[in-house]
């Protein structure tokens, strides 16, 4: 088979769809004699994000919002001429509640994630007790464990910050964030921030004192920095999609193997057709990247199958505003796994993003994750839904049942970064190294969140085209 100047871009999440939209920025740019193709395996493009309405309300299926922290994100959105779309959560209820022993307790004022920098909202808390007031105190006194010693996130967490703040408020935010077992997340992977801070100034608490800059009062994650736009997050895919050359997609096209030929590849589609490509971008699951290409480099097939991943399982529910007993003003709720609930989180997203609902309405969002969501995604969608309104109608004392609801099931789509997780990466560039032309991106990597993937599809692109210019100048 002869080699095409085709570059190819396996999956169209949002990484991938970034890095075709990067990709085909260089190419017109530069002029460059390539053109790009997009294959997903799916009858739809954007991977995990999905906008659905249900009733008169805009319901994500999958992420809601992204942190704004990243910059390129933002440069994205503005390139796309979506800047006037963006919309920040309600900044009058941000706060987090904590499901405890049958009550929702919020989580005080000034909470960082897990660490607690405000200690007058801290110590009036009656979230903890006054054992856990104490031990918290310890982050100030404790040596920092060294940069190159890699701990789970429950050991780092339980050492400076003590059990209970673990059980109550780590275990549930960070496991609901990346839908797994905090037990074997890598605490240097997933919580750099902190560990930059208990590195640099001696206590995770004083670190934070000492950077924080914003007076804004809220708790748990920093939502001030969170948006999303105003027609769902699929309206960003979509102005990516329209932004590439016509055709360059191809859905219902699933990648069974990749093969390296003469200056380039052969990808092998289920369907047994073939094409030759002179650079490929996988913005597939790492799991579903390995099975690709395992027949040609076992060693880093088995290198990326290593990198395990979660279940999710997410219920939208409309209810009448009437029909719910509790007050709901605030952003939601996590379930420490200590409660034995069915599900780890519902987010009150009618309270964050007031104007996508009826106002005599409610649009909760409940999350079922991790070893719960994987033993539960044989049930049906009737099953599940059931199983939810019933914790919810204890939890909210619901009073009658939801208007609607959906049901949608994310099996493996949650990478974890366990213990180790750098040196992983490490070794997987390095092996990569060989095969310059061939860039790996996507949440598996450097971050789940979507300004992450945005950022990595971008950047693969960027290496590849150079890589692929300068054997140009070398013929
Ligand atoms: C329920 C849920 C809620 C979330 N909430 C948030 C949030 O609020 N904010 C946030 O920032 N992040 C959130 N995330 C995380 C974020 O959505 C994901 O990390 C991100 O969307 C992943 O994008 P991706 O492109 O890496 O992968 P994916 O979206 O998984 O895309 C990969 C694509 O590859 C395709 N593919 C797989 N195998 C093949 C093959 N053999 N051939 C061709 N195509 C193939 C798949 O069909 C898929 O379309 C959430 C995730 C979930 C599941």
């Amino acid at each position: 088979m002869q080699v095409k100047e085709e570059i190819a871009i396996i999956g169209a999440g949002i990484a991938g769809l970034s890095a075709a939209y990067e990709l085909d920025k260089l190419i017109q740019a530069a002029n460059l004699p390539y053109k790009i193709c997009l294959y997903e395996s799916k009858a739809e493009i954007g991977g995990n994000i999905k906008t659905t309405y249900l009733e008169d309300t805009l319901v994500e299926l999958g992420p809601e919002a992204f942190i704004t922290q990243n910059n390129k994100i933002l440069d994205l959105i503005e390139e796309l001429g979506l800047s006037s779309d963006l919309i920040s959560m309600n900044p009058n209820h941000r706060r987090t509640f904590i499901y405890h022993q049958g009550k929702l307790k919020p989580l005080p004022d000034g909470f960082r994630l897990f660490a607690p920098t405000n200690f007058t909202s801290f110590y009036s808390s009656s979230l903890f007790s006054f054992k856990a007031k104490l031990r918290v105190l310890a982050d100030l006194f404790l040596t920092p464990v060294p940069a190159e010693i890699d701990q789970s996130v429950a050991d780092y967490v339980k050492r400076r910050f003590g059990q209970e703040v673990y059980d109550k408020v780590a275990e549930p935010m960070i496991s609901s964030i990346y839908g797994g077992n905090v037990n074997k997340l890598s605490a240097n992977f997933v919580l750099k921030l902190f560990r930059h801070q208990e590195l640099k100034h001696g206590s995770v608490v004083r670190g934070l004192w000492k950077t924080a800059k914003s007076g804004i009062k809220e708790s748990g994650p920093r939502y001030g920095l969170f948006m999303t736009l105003k027609y769902g997050l699929s309206s960003l895919c979509k102005a990516l999609v329209k932004n590439l050359p016509t055709n360059s997609i191809q859905c219902n096209k699933s990648v069974n193997q990749i093969t390296p030929c003469q200056n380039g590849y052969t990808i092998e589609f289920t369907d047994n057709s073939k094409v030759a490509v002179a650079g490929i971008i996988c913005a597939t699951p790492a799991y579903a990247t390995s099975t690709m290409i395992k027949s040609w480099n076992p060693q880093l097939a088995n290198k990326l199958n290593q990198i395990e991943y979660s279940s999710v399982i997410m219920i939208n529910l409309i209810f009448d505003k009437l029909s719910i007993g509790r007050d709901i003003t605030g952003f939601g709720y996590v379930v420490p796994s200590l409660e034995e609930k069915f599900l780890k989180a519902c987010s009150f997203s009618s309270c964050k993003f007031p104007d996508r609902t009826a106002s005599d309405k409610i649009w909760l969002r409940a999350f079922i994750c991790g070893d719960i969501a994987k033993a539960n995604l044989h049930k049906s969608e009737q099953d599940l839904l059931a199983q939810a309104q019933n914790e919810l109608s204890e939890i909210l004392d619901l009073k009658a049942n939801p208007i609607s609801g959906n049901v949608i099931k994310y099996p493996d789509s949650m990478p974890q970064y366990q213990v180790g997780h750098s040196k992983l990466i490490e070794s997987i560039n390095n092996d990569l190294n060989n095969y310059p032309n061939i860039k790996l991106c996507g949440n598996a990597y450097n971050g789940v969140g979507i300004p992450d993937c945005v950022a990595n599809g971008t950047q693969s692109s960027q290496e590849l085209i150079k890589v692929l210019n300068t054997a140009k100048l070398k013929c």
